[in-house]
């Protein structure tokens, strides 16, 4: 593979870092909008690793992530190239929105074309200079608008490189798809870019757990592609991530206002209880049951809800016993109290 490196039309040396501006589609109001894109190349040539954030306009702790990302100091012994791209939906992120002005997924059009709807157009844009470009791909997510999902990583299992990085990220929980409905990583797994999926916290909000944890997990994966140096803390601890065997979402059975009795990462069996909906009138109380036992890797955050809304999303794993353990040593490692022992850790938490 030739080690030159085009983007936009720029050529981009080894050693260096840039921020190069794509040209999008102009707003309406003749405001020209462009795709922020961060390159920075090592010394040597390797591994082209892209992270982005903001796939979905709303979803914020990956554009927090990839900011904490750009200022690790080890990337002065980078080798190979890092295209980090905080926001990819920059139209969503100025409302607040999941979608594209013509109210389509994103994350459901690729690979896009360049004729096609706008959000086509946009798919195609992220393919043709920033997939093509790279052998190995992180995507960062959250929850949707009002559901908060435990730090986990979706990705092809099935495929033996792919689960190596999957499991040096160090997120208790995996799982497993092989997914082509029209998402950046089905089409970047059919262009060959080895890809993951972060899903942490929920939209528009920063939740610093999610953010650490995202953080660590992508310097991981960069040292286990050899483009950063070893670790050289003595406190290896490599926990060997659970797989889910499958995972089930608890809907509402009745409309009114929820309490949840548990919440991520919580250990359920099927029959408990996880919350209760009360109806404001009638002051009548229906109880959430667990309709699998498992982890709880996905809830939601917001009390009015109505029948048939998705309230937890509980992932099933063979040794249940030992994912419960290694996701409360995983919570309360990363929680801010623990800042003062943790010496890697240099940014203020957001509390
Ligand atoms: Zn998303």
């Amino acid at each position: 593979m030739s080690d030159s490196f085009v983007i936009g039309g720029e050529v981009i040396p080894l050693r260096s870092r840039r921020l190069i501006e794509l040209q999008l589609p102009p707003l309406y109001t003749h405001t020209p909008m462009t795709l922020p894109v961060h390159v920075i190349r090592g010394a040597r040539d390797g591994p082209r690793l892209f992270v982005s954030a903001a796939i979905h306009g709303d979803e914020l702790n990956g554009t927090e992530i990839i900011r904490r990302l750009l200022k690790q100091p080890s990337l002065r012994r980078l080798r190979g190239t890092l295209v980090a791209i905080p926001i990819v939906n920059v139209y969503g992120l100025i409302h607040h929105s999941r979608y594209l002005p013509d109210r389509r997924d994103l994350n459901r059009s690729f690979p896009g074309s360049e004729t096609g709807s706008m959000a086509a157009r946009v798919a195609h844009q992220f393919m043709t200079e920033i997939v093509h470009n790279c052998s190995h791909g992180i995507d960062l997510h959250t929850g949707a608008i009002h559901r908060s999902n435990l730090p986990q990583i979706r990705a092809n299992l099935d495929d033996p490189e792919t689960a190596r990085l999957a499991k040096a990220f160090g997120v208790p929980v995996l799982l497993n798809s092989n997914i082509r409905d029209g998402s950046l990583r089905g089409a970047a797994a059919d262009n060959g870019t080895r890809m993951l999926l972060y899903e942490a916290g929920e939209a528009l909000r920063f939740d610093e757990v999610s953010i650490r944890a995202g953080v660590k997990g992508i310097v991981k994966v960069m040292r286990i592609l050899e483009m950063l140096p070893p670790s050289r803390s003595r406190r290896k601890i490599l926990h060997e991530p659970f797989i889910a065997r499958s995972s089930t979402w608890v809907r509402a059975p009745v409309s009114g206002l929820f309490r949840k009795v548990c919440g991520l990462g919580s250990r359920v069996k099927r029959g408990d209880t996880l919350g209760l909906i009360d109806d404001p009138m009638s002051g009548e109380e229906t109880e959430v049951i667990a309709s699998a036992g498992g982890i709880v890797i996905g809830c939601s955050e917001i009390p009015l809800i109505h029948e048939g809304e998705a309230l937890f999303h509980i992932a099933r794993f063979e040794d249940i016993k030992g994912v419960a353990g290694q996701v409360e040593s995983f919570q309360t490692g990363l929680t801010p109290d623990e800042v003062s022992v943790n010496i890697e850790q240099e940014e203020p938490p957001i509390v």
